[in-house]
């Protein structure tokens, strides 16, 4: 019996924990007697364990002799092994700590106060759900989605705590749909993102003025001190919120491409569709399936698609000229100086000055409304190519459809993807490991 109970210490391998006795149980509670050595397929493993060192006090670490109150036996679930649950079993004590003063619960090696879950459990359920959709992480481990997504967050909350902290210089602002199948009050959130890392810094509900100085009421004034930029969408409270704040009056405010891009997509797109409403059938039959082509670059466009606008061009001198007009601005955002950029935008605002061609014309009014920070843009080159990847991070996050609600999920959750630190086996096995910390080393 005693080599057998030092493996099982072995294998769970809590410092300063060694295992008092182990049976098996089914699924509802009930003891098992294994019958010439025969266990059922969903039966589960209960260890219970004992401590070997001294008590420590879980909120400040240091080491308690004295005893406050015995504990009832509490139970938590572990990490499977070989297909069986497994779950550990102790009744931790509440110590009376001389160092802080406080009655806490004793530390306990493998849990977090209050979890009901091993730290071990709980990374494994992270990185599971990271590829698995919740209901299967919880399927497989037998729990419920609302257990795994809190496991989720715990892990997430422990691997944030160990990353340095990245100064916050550029600051990304975006207002996100939270889809057709949210159904609380709030349609959108605001995100804040660091441009430099691409990671989410805040997520909140709604979009107004008054949920963007949410966010800035969370930046202490030497952090405001050190923002230089904030690139956002041509949304106009995010501009109102962050100019109402003096602390932030050096900081300079750009739009970034992707938006000013997306706001001349839809130009063309109504101009496109005002063309075909009138449009006779030879006109029609060109245009059938041309909606996504019109907002293409050129260059990035196959042969036969080239060979399709041209005809769709010959036909309507319009919907070309509003084509270039497109094809010049994702030029003009690339400029590599304010002065360039200028010369090139006064271009397009030529081309696009006549009232009767409407859509062109909104567009032209949107540009000029938005000149400075369009111009900012060239001044400041603002690092915005990582913004796609959180904006396609979301969507995913989103299109999963769970989590709306419970924002400090969202937020990490999305902070963890976009970081991404177990992209390699060496980053997994980190994440994972931080299941495994032993809290007294450290305090040691
Ligand atoms: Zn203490």
């Amino acid at each position: 019996m005693g080599r057998q109970r030092d493996l099982i210490t072995q294998i769970l391998g809590y410092r300063g924990w060694k295992v008092r006795s182990w049976r098996w149980e089914s699924a509802d509670g009930r003891a098992i007697v294994p019958l010439r050595n025969h266990v059922p397929a969903d039966a589960v493993l209960v260890i219970e364990l004992e401590r070997r060192w001294a008590a420590r006090c879980s909120h400040c670490l240091a080491i308690c002799s004295k005893l406050h109150e015995r504990g009832k036996v509490r139970r938590w679930e572990e990490l499977p092994a070989i297909g069986h649950r497994v779950v550990l079993e102790y009744a931790p004590e509440r110590v009376k700590c001389k160092a802080c003063g406080s009655c806490p619960t004793e530390l306990l090696a493998w849990a977090d106060p209050k979890q009901r879950q091993t730290r071990r459990l709980q990374h494994h359920l992270a990185l599971d759900a990271l590829s698995m959709p919740l209901t299967h992480v919880a399927v497989k481990y037998r729990l419920s989605w609302r257990t795994v997504r809190r496991s989720e967050v715990a892990a997430f909350e422990r691997w944030h705590s160990t990353r340095p902290e990245s100064p916050l210089e550029e600051v990304g602002l975006d207002e996100k749909w939270l889809g057709r199948r949210h159904k609380s009050g709030h349609k959108f959130v605001t995100i804040a993102s660091n441009l430099r890392s691409g990671e989410p810094v805040w997520i909140g509900y709604g979009r107004s003025e008054a949920d963007v100085k949410r966010f800035l009421d969370t930046l202490t004034a030497e952090k405001k001190s050190k923002i230089k930029l904030f690139a956002c969408d041509m949304h106009k409270p995010f501009h109102a919120a962050i100019r109402s704040d003096e602390q932030l009056a050096h900081a300079a405010i750009v739009h970034d491409p992707f938006h000013i891009m997306k706001r001349a997509g839809e130009a063309v797109t109504e101009l496109r569709r005002q063309i075909f409403f009138r449009a006779g059938p030879e006109l029609r039959a060109i245009g059938r399936g041309t909606r996504w082509l019109v907002l293409r670059p050129w260059e990035r466009l196959g042969e036969e698609d080239q060979i399709k606008l041209n005809k769709l061009f010959a036909l309507n001198n319009k919907l070309m000229r509003a084509y270039q007009v497109l094809e010049e601005l994702r030029e003009a955002l690339k400029a590599p100086d304010g002065a360039t950029m200028r010369k090139a935008l006064q271009h397009i605002l030529y081309r696009t000055e006549k009232k009767s061609n409407v859509p062109m014309r909104k567009l032209h009014d949107s540009l000029r409304g938005h000149y400075d920070g369009i111009v900012a843009l060239a001044e400041h080159r603002p690092p915005t190519g990582r913004l796609e990847a959180l904006n396609n991070n979301w969507e995913t996050l989103v299109r999963r459809g769970r989590g709306y609600r419970d924002h400090q999920y969202l937020f990490r959750k999305l902070q963890f993807i976009t970081a991404n630190p177990v992209r390699t086996a060496q980053g997994a096995d980190r994440f994972l490991a931080l299941g495994l910390a032993a809290p007294t080393s450290a305090a040691a």
